[in-house]
């Protein structure tokens, strides 16, 4: 329990609830000796003196009536006057004893009285009638029973005196047990709440005494009260305050004096230096007062005074314009003939600068202009590689603000070049550079590091937290606005990578920096949709990555690791197979079997599958050559392989090579073929129809215009992509396969659905009048060791209709 009040209150609840109980039991106890005495009163006093004068009464009847001589009580019959004294005094004596009877209770006394009543009442009632042998016996029993009744109740009178005594008793001893209980638990409850109370109280002192300072907490004297004790520590915690304060006050004011005099000798020696120095030099502040200046600077420059605000020098414009513009590195010739070098360094103070002046011998002049020619791009004016280079080292060791590199590339710059013209391509890259001079803004250093590669390197002071917001506004700004080439705008796409975080004399070296640079710019180009990219740990991790796989698939290709396997064409309507599409497998030694989901992807990029493609094409029609008359063979060719080289020689080649004849082989493209330049890609199909192969159109119905295409080029025949016959059960796949086939039928194409797996699926799409399949139901892709069994197990799945249904096969392969 923390709070004293809440103790003191618990404390006095108690007591008072002591005293409280204390006090019932002993108006308890009053109260019950109070009743015994009222009892006795009316139970014993009362009847016992009704009953003493009815035995007094009777005592005198007695007497008299044992007065009378004996001679004379031999009478037989009392006298009249005898018998009307003896009714009277019975009748009064019967009086006594029924108010006895009326006080007593019932009880045993009360039966006893019963009984004397009737014995007193029966002699009344004889009215005399008796004699006085008869009265005196009577008299005496009667006598006797009224003494044992007054005995009776006397006892209980004696008995109703012990209990008032014990009752007395236990008031006195319950009020010396309260009284005593009540003293030590008062006792115990000034203890704890002296020792709750006063230990904090003490412990504050004590507390006091030690922030003030006193020796020894322990040592202190402790007077025995402790508000005394407490007042007296806080008087000495104030009093060492003041001491301290007025210590530290008198410390101050001594050691100000000695750092002003420290100052001073400092600053003199600075003005004695600054003033030795021969170049001229001045500092201005943020607000463009001169707060400084040397000797030499005051003697170069007549009439300024230390203290001026530059824009008041009307006889130095031009020194005014250099110190406004913070002149970083810039040769100028004053009017008297004078030429130097002004270089204004930041000066954190203030935020101001400090301008040195360097003069400039001729030779010097020499130099610079040849300096700026080699540091110059020829074509854009910008920075050359060179220059940036050194530029960043300067920034990544000497700089003192951090910055970010940003480094453009211009998509597909080639394209423009190749199809406006080389004039066009240069005045492209031009405006690209103006355009990102612009957005870097004057302190901004825009170099051309390549080709159609600019870079840039951007301090201030959000260099922390900006190069994302930076590389954004370079990409938006190319996407809104075209670039206005030889008249006409051009939409530019362009890819930004960053390498934001750059601190000076962080140990990062240039190459390192532009590696970065490289790694964020190649994963920016990879997205079409966002070509932006922020360099990160994990993109250089995915990078290497990548760049590993990229020289395992050239080794790979140098150390023929590429194996082809085949996978059947089924015509469903015969039950043969009708042909093998080639699919390409490697086998890696460390990676294991990749799949070409995987590797054809990055050799596309990579423009590896052009040599790829070129192996799969002879590989495969090598062996296809030698397969039974009438099997057709299917290659997949890659977009990559119509853009260089001469895909159509390499075809003719081929199928001369091999013998193979033209009519047996199948080329597959797929519609991304067409996203480049169309016109081009239709006189390379037509061309290879011309050697009389034909061409099929893979994963129909999985890009945008897959029909328009289809009207571009008379394709031979169609493929069905996998994702709709997988799903037959959803409407809209079933009417997309309908429609195809019904396109074929009306257009004479061949109609192939690839990805069966299941007998339902082949039974529904060959209701809908798809006659030729490909898929898991009939075969996977196998090595080519496998082609004959693959013949064998076929013919025999639909003779036992393991496809679902029998068939008549057509004997027509007789060997392999
Ligand atoms: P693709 O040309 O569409 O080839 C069909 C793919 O579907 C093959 O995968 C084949 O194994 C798989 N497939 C066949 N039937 C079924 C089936 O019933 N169920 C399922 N789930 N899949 C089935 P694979 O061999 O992994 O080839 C993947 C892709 O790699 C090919 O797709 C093709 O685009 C490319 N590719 C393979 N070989 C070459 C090649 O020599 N040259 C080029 N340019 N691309 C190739
Ligand atoms: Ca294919
Ligand atoms: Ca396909």
């Amino acid at each position: 329990m923390k709070s004293i009040n809440a103790k003191l209150l618990i404390s006095g609840l108690l007591l008072a609830l002591l005293s409280g109980f204390a006090g019932l039991v002993v108006i308890q106890s009053n109260r019950s000796a109070a009743e015994i005495a009222t009892a006795m009163i009316h139970q014993g006093i009362d009847p016992l003196d009704q009953l003493e004068g009815a035995a007094r009464s009777l005592g005198d009847l007695e007497r008299r009536f044992n007065a009378v001589p004996d001679s004379l009580s031999e009478l037989p019959m009392l006298r009249t006057e005898e018998a009307a004294e003896l009714l009277t005094s019975l009748t009064e004596i019967v009086r006594k004893v029924r108010g006895a009877m009326v006080a007593l209770p019932n009880g045993g006394q009360g039966h006893k009285l019963d009984q004397l009543f009737y014995s007193i009442n029966r002699l009344r009632t004889s009215e005399g009638d008796v004699t006085h042998r008869l009265v005196r016996r009577e008299l005496a029993n009667i006598l006797n029973e009224v003494d044992a009744a007054i005995d009776l109740i006397r006892d209980d009178l004696i008995r109703m005196h012990e209990r008032t005594q014990s009752e007395r008793r236990t008031i006195d001893l319950a009020v010396m047990a309260g009284g005593a209980g009540g003293l030590m638990i008062g006792l115990l409850l000034i203890l704890y709440l002296s020792r709750s109370i006063s230990r904090p109280i003490r412990s504050a002192a004590t507390i006091l005494r030690q922030v003030g300072g006193a020796p020894n907490s322990g040592s202190h004297h402790q007077t025995s009260d402790m508000m005394a004790d407490l007042e007296a520590a806080i008087r000495f915690v104030e009093t060492v305050i003041e001491t301290k304060d007025r210590s530290s006050k008198l410390l101050k004011s001594t050691s100000a004096a000695h750092i002003q005099a420290a100052v001073e000798r400092q600053q003199n020696r600075l003005r004695i230096a600054l003033d030795a120095l021969q170049k001229p030099l001045c500092l201005v502040d943020e607000g463009g007062r001169m707060t400084d200046a040397n000797a030499a600077f005051l003697h170069m420059f007549p009439g300024l005074t230390v203290g001026s605000h530059i824009s008041s020098w009307t006889d130095h414009t031009q020194l005014t314009q250099l110190l406004a513009a913070r002149a970083q590195d810039e040769v100028v010739t004053f009017p008297d003939g004078w030429t130097c070098r002004v270089r204004c360094h930041s000066n954190p103070i203030d935020n101001g600068v400090i301008a040195v002046f360097n003069e400039l011998t001729n030779q010097d002049t020499a130099q610079r202009e040849l300096e700026r020619i080699s540091s110059q791009d020829s074509l854009t004016g910008l920075l050359n590689r060179d220059a940036f280079h050194h530029d960043l080292e300067n920034a990544l060791k000497v700089g003192e603000t951090p910055f970010f590199v940003v480094v453009v590339d211009v998509v597909a710059f080639k394209t423009v070049n190749t199809t406006l013209g080389l004039t066009a391509g240069d005045e492209l890259l031009r405006a690209v550079g103006e355009r990102l001079s612009a957005i870097a803004g004057p302190g901004g250093r825009v170099a051309r590091l390549a080709g159609d590669e600019f870079g840039l390197i951007v301090r201030g002071e959000n260099a922390v937290r900006a190069p994302e917001r930076f590389g954004r506004v370079i990409v938006q700004d190319f996407a809104r606005r075209p670039v206005t080439i030889i008249g006409r705008p051009l939409a530019v796409r362009i890819a930004v990578g960053v390498v934001p975080d750059l601190q000076p004399g962080s140990g990062l070296d240039v190459q390192t920096v532009m590696r970065d640079c490289e790694i964020a710019l190649a994963t920016a180009k990879k997205s079409a949709s966002d070509p932006f990219c922020v360099y990160a740990p994990e993109i250089q991790k995915e990078h290497q990555n990548r760049q590993d796989i990229e020289r395992d698939l050239r080794e790979a290709l140098a150390r023929g690791e590429f194996e082809l396997h085949f996978q059947p064409f089924v015509d469903v309507k015969r039950g043969c197979v009708s042909g093998f599409e080639a699919l390409v497998r490697w086998n890696s030694p460390t990676r294991g079997r990749v799949s070409p989901g995987v590797f054809i992807p990055i050799m596309e990029e990579t423009g590896l599958i052009v040599p790829l493609g070129l192996f799969v094409l002879r590989d495969a029609c090598r062996q296809a050559a030698h397969w039974p008359e009438g099997l057709t063979l299917s290659i997949n060719l890659s977009p990559r392989q119509f853009e260089g080289g001469d895909i159509v020689a390499d075809v003719r080649q081929s199928l001369a090579e091999t013998r193979l004849d033209p009519k047996r082989l199948q080329l597959e493209v797929t519609e991304s073929l067409f996203l480049s330049d169309g016109d081009r890609v239709l006189t390379v199909l037509n061309a290879l129809r011309g050697l009389g192969v034909a061409m099929s159109m893979d994963d129909f119905g999985t890009g945008y215009s897959s029909l328009g295409y289809l009207s571009r080029f008379p394709f031979d025949k169609i493929k069905i992509d996998q994702s709709f016959v997988r799903d037959l059960d959803r409407k809209e796949n079933m009417a997309i396969v309908r429609a195809v086939l019904g396109l074929g039928a009306s257009m004479k194409l061949a109609v192939i659905a690839e990805g069966v797996e299941t007998a339902e699926q082949m039974r529904v799409l060959q209701e809908e009048g798809c006659d030729e399949m490909q898929g898991y139901l009939f075969s996977r892709p196998r090595p080519a060791g496998d082609l004959p069994k693959m013949l064998v197990d076929i013919k025999e799945g639909f003779q036992q209709g393991r496809f679902g249904r029998e068939v008549n096969v057509i004997p027509m392969l007789r060997s392999v």
